[in-house]
């Protein structure tokens, strides 16, 4: 088998985020590969429960967000030793950008965890589910415990 040569973490900055990055990083690192992250921002409409979906996008909040997701990423690529050039956000579906990247900047092994933001009530959690059924490429949905 071929060493991985592009590794791309998945990073949603929720729960134990922090062991699946920690996984990502040592296979990197074991297979002297190039590390990515990215990290998406759900662009959902927001909902009001009296009117449904009525902010499709504001720009203000949609400003707010970017910038607070660059520092969060800026940190975790610090912290990983990942340059800022492959430090990546999107916006959109997490599971779709997540795939598209990955065909997108080459990657090879696609880091996620099994459950993030979406719960544990799932074997897989649904962005977990659609990057495994979607990716060309190989992912790992690195097991994290409920507690
Ligand atoms: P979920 O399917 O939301 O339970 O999340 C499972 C995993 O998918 C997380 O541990 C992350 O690795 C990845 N993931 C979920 N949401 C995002 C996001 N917005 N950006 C990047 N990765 C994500």
């Amino acid at each position: 088998m071929e060493n991985y040569k592009h590794i791309l973490l998945a990073a949603d900055f929720f729960g134990l985020g922090e062991v699946v990055a920690t996984r990502a990083k040592d296979l990197a690192d074991r297979y002297q590969a190039k590390l990515s992250i990215l990290h998406v921002l759900d662009s959902l409409p927001l909902i009001d429960p009296a009117y449904g979906p009525v902010i499709p996008f504001d720009m203000d909040l949609t400003a707010e967000l970017m910038k607070a997701a660059k520092k969060r990423v800026a940190k975790l690529g610090e912290e990983l030793g990942v340059p800022e050039e492959s430090q990546l956000i999107e916006m959109g579906s997490p599971k779709l950008e997540i795939v598209r990247i990955a065909e997108e900047k080459n990657v090879d092994l696609i880091v996620v965890g099994s459950h993030g933001r979406h719960g544990f009530a799932l074997l897989l959690g649904s962005t977990a589910n659609g990057v495994l059924h979607h990716a060309k490429c190989d992912v790992l949905a690195v097991r994290l415990q409920d507690s």
